[in-house]
Formats: C-alpha cells, sequence, structure tokens
C-alpha cells in the first residue's frame, strides 16, 4: 500500500499476514477499532438488512415461505485469490438443493465418513470448529466427493468469521464445490425453521450437549453470487472485473495502466534477473465488493498469485505499481518479513512516480516528530494502523534505497530471502551479518545519507 492514505487503514500485506498464519480467520471487530474503517464489518453482510445487488441466498420451504439467508463466500486463496466454486472468477455460483445437517463434517478416516448422510446433490450445512484433527480444506473436499454441490459452514460461538481455503494445505485440494459461510445467528434461524426442537437442539449442542440429529433439513437452499468476471488479457496481465461494475473500456484502460506498470516495474530492476510471469489483476469497484470477495480492507492487496485492487475514479498508477512489486518479488524471492516488502514496494512506487517520494516524506515525519527507530520498524507489520505504519511505508521504501545504494543488488536479494516472516528470524541480525553493521549505525548512516541526497535534490533544481 501506498502511504498516502493510512489514516483511512489502507492495509496491504499485514492482512496479507494474517490470512496466511491462520486456516480459519475469526476476527472480532470492537467498535473502537479504525482498522477496517474504508470497507464494511463482516457482519455488514450478515445483516438481514443487508442488500447485495451481486448476491442473494434463501431458505425456502414447500408452502412457498422463506427466509433470507445473508453470507460471506469462503476464500480459496490459490491458484487466484477467488470465492470457492467460481474457479478464479470463471464462473458464476448457483444451486438450489435440499440442505443436510452434518455436524462437524467428517474426519479423515473413511469409517467415520460411514456416520454421514447421503450427500448426492445437497448442500452441506457443517459446525466451523471440529473436533476431529481434520482440516476444512480435507472436510471440504470430502464432502464434494460425498456428493455435496456445495458447503454451508457456521461457528458454533457467536464469533463472525471468514472461511478461508488454502490449497497449500491440501495438495490435492481441488476448488469443486461453492462455500459459504454463515452466521451463527444466521444457522439458528436455519434450525428455528427445521422442526419445532431444532433451534433447542442447537442450544443444546453449544452448551456440550448432544449434537442435533444428522440429516435433511425441512428448508432447500438457493444461492446465487456473481463469480464469472470479464477477463481481458494483454502480454503480461489477465485483468478481472465484474462485469456489471466495470465496463468493458473502462476495463480495457485499466489493462493498459496495469502493462505500464510491469514495464516500470521491470525497468526499476532490470539487471535483477527477476522475470514477469502473466499475472491476474483483478479489479472491484467499491470497498464493498471488495472485501465480499477478497476479504481485504485496502485499495490494494497482492500476493504471488496477483494483484487485487480497488478501481477508483482516478486510478493510481503508484498504486498499481506497488501491489505488482509485491506480487513479483513474492513469485520470485518467496516471502519475507514486512518492512522488506513494503520498502522494496515503496521504493518501486518511488521511482515509477517520484523518485524523492519517500525520502522527502520520511523527512517531513520526522520534523513533525512523528519518527519510529528503525530497530522498532524491522519487526512491525507494517499496515497496522499507527504511528510505526504512517512512519514505516515511506521510511521503509528510503531505507531499501539506501541499502541497494550500499550494498547493490545481491546483498539485498540474500536479506530478503533470508529474513522469512517467522519468530526465529531477526532483522537486525541479519543486517549485520550481511551489511556488517548494527541497525543503529545502519540508521545512523541512512539518515546522513538521506541529508546528503536531499541537499543535492535541492542543488539541482536551483541550477
Ligand atoms: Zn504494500
Amino acid at each position: 500500500m501506498p502511504y498516502v492514505n493510512l489514516r483511512n487503514g489502507q492495509i496491504c500485506k499485514a492482512m496479507n499476514f494474517l490470512w496466511q498464519c491462520t486456516l480459519v480467520v475469526v476476527l472480532i471487530f470492537v467498535a473502537s477499532t479504525n482498522a477496517f474503517a474504508q470497507g464494511p464489518s463482516p457482519s455488514y453482510f450478515h445483516d438481514l438488512g443487508s442488500q447485495i445487488p451481486w448476491a442473494e441466498c434463501a431458505a425456502y420451504q414447500p408452502g412457498g415461505s422463506s427466509q433470507k439467508i445473508p453470507f460471506i463466500p469462503a476464500i480459496v486463496t490459490a491458484p487466484v485469490r477467488a470465492p470457492a466454486g467460481t474457479q478464479g472468477y470463471s464462473r458464476d455460483v448457483q444451486f438450489d438443493s435440499h440442505l443436510v445437517f452434518i455436524g462437524e463434517g467428517v474426519a479423515e478416516t473413511e469409517s467415520d465418513t460411514d456416520s454421514v448422510p447421503d450427500l448426492g446433490g445437497s448442500v452441506a450445512l457443517m459446525a466451523l470448529q471440529p473436533t476431529s484433527s481434520a482440516t476444512f480444506e480435507e472436510r471440504v473436499m470430502m464432502l464434494a466427493r460425498k456428493g455435496a454441490v456445495a458447503v454451508a459452514v457456521f461457528p458454533k460461538d457467536k464469533r463472525v468469521f471468514y472461511p478461508v481455503l488454502k490449497p497449500e494445505l491440501m495438495k490435492e485440494f481441488e476448488d469443486l464445490v461453492p462455500v459459504i459461510g454463515l452466521s451463527h445467528d444466521t444457522a439458528r434461524r436455519l434450525f428455528e425453521a427445521h422442526s419445532p426442537l431444532g433451534e433447542q437442539d442447537l442450544q443444546r449442542w453449544m452448551e456440550g450437549g448432544e449434537a442435533p440429529r444428522l440429516g435433511r433439513m425441512v428448508p432447500r437452499l438457493r444461492c446465487y453470487f456473481e463469480g464469472r468476471f470479464r477477463r481481458l488479457e494483454s502480454s503480461n496481465i489477465v485483468l478481472l472485473s465484474r462485469q456489471s461494475a466495470i465496463d468493458e473500456v473502462e476495463a480495457a484502460e485499466l489493462l493498459r495502466l496495469n502493462e505500464r506498470s510491469v514495464a516500470s516495474i521491470l525497468d526499476t530492476f532490470d539487471g535483477t534477473g527477476v522475470t514477469w510471469t502473466k499475472t491476474p489483476a483483478v479489479y472491484f469497484k467499491g470497498y464493498d465488493a471488495k472485501v465480499f470477495y477478497t476479504p481485504h480492507w485496502g485499495a490494494g492487496f497482492a500476493d504471488a498469485t496477483g494483484s487485487y485492487l480497488l478501481n477508483s475514479e482516478r486510478p493510481d498508477f503508484g498504486l498499481v505499481v506497488h501491489e505488482h512489486t509485491h506480487s513479483l518479488f513474492d513469485r520470485s524471492w518467496g516471502e519475507t518479513v514486512s518492512f522488506l516488502a513494503e520498502g522494496l514496494a515503496m521504493y518501486a512506487q518511488a521511482q515509477a512516480t517520484d523518485p524523492m517520494m519517500c525520502h522527502q516524506k520520511t523527512r517531513e515525519l520526522r520534523e513533525a516528530g512523528v519518527s519510529v527507530p528503525l530497530e522498532k520498524l524491522l519487526g512491525h507489520e507494517i499496515g497496522t494502523p499507527g504511528q510505526a505504519t504512517d512512519f514505516g511505508y515511506p521510511a521503509a521504501g528510503s531505507f531499501i534505497e539506501f541499502l541497494l545504494h550500499q550494498g547493490g543488488l545481491s546483498k539485498f536479494e540474500k536479506l530478503y530471502r533470508e529474513a522469512r516472516p517467522s519468530p526465529d528470524v531477526d532483522l537486525g541480525d541479519l543486517l549485520l551479518a550481511i551489511y556488517g553493521a548494527t541497525p543503529s549505525e545502519l540508521e545512523a548512516a541512512w539518515i546522513s545519507w538521506l541529508a546528503d541526497i536531499e541537499a543535492s535534490e535541492t542543488e539541482s533544481k536551483r541550477r
């Protein structure tokens, strides 16, 4: 993320890190946090009053009565980060089937699967939290193989959550069926509709008692959401956008902007040996749609699978460069700590727009008293709202340029590759080992280098 709108809580790799660290991310939203100020909270999508024009789901009964069923799609993180069942934004999701309650799903052993009712053509309703060791990915795959056309998952407790399916955790994982996340309250409403005892059964289960009886429920579930996005391709980019949100002319313009950004990045990193492979750039109109489909709250997010961007009125070239830089180096050099990933992306963004951007912003913030010691920034998850992020983005960009200037690219590549996001890795120790100086020594040298380049910049402007 560029630093420009940080106060509004644009978050880039920090959220990426969160998603990568947790199989199923459970987020509890506290009113006082401003972390996700730009997009709606998950509760918004679970609210009965919210109208989502690109998605709808209802449970209905033979007599003709029905209930609105709000949901959030589960995201499959690779090969493209997209809602489960859309196969990388290539198909709409649509199903209309019997609802079968299957408790916690199935364990990894065959004998356990025998206890699950026949799912041929049904939607499996499953609790999020398993008591067995089967992962979420394993449970979803098992249900798909047993004939479920979709999986609806809900938390047994009262938290709001996003289901995330990570193919890297299960090698044979295939994006076969849609998976939707329901809130606990929505699941409760389905149980209410099931029988006079449904709701009490659920309550008893939550309190540690026996699970409600497995089997077909009274209501059927009919759901739809747009998942087939328009696909425009150029030599380096596959641009995906929802047809009803972004028209073709606009999409074509975005494609050209993205091509230019790749050219700029390859120019900046000419000679590094990194190569670009054709990559998806997925565009969303509005934070509400972006959160629904990705779920990410900032204007930009990127990882090795591609870039996921907000379509703003005036496309931000710097932002596109920034995100594609993340994507390129995630693929080429692997994952690294936030400080280096953001620093490199900020550096590329500055090279593409205003080479003094990071240096000037760093100086302005230091003069305004918004400054954080380098030692502290090294371990900071840049993007987490606060002073260390406000200062961290431009400072990391400026510091990375300093490192490149000091030690060249090969030293930097070594640092980047060795600084894996792990509790065992200390960026300060790596800097000492690779650059032969402690973080505070490097900080002093950087500040003095900054003063020199600002002075020469001022000098060249005078001429
Ligand atoms: Zn970033």
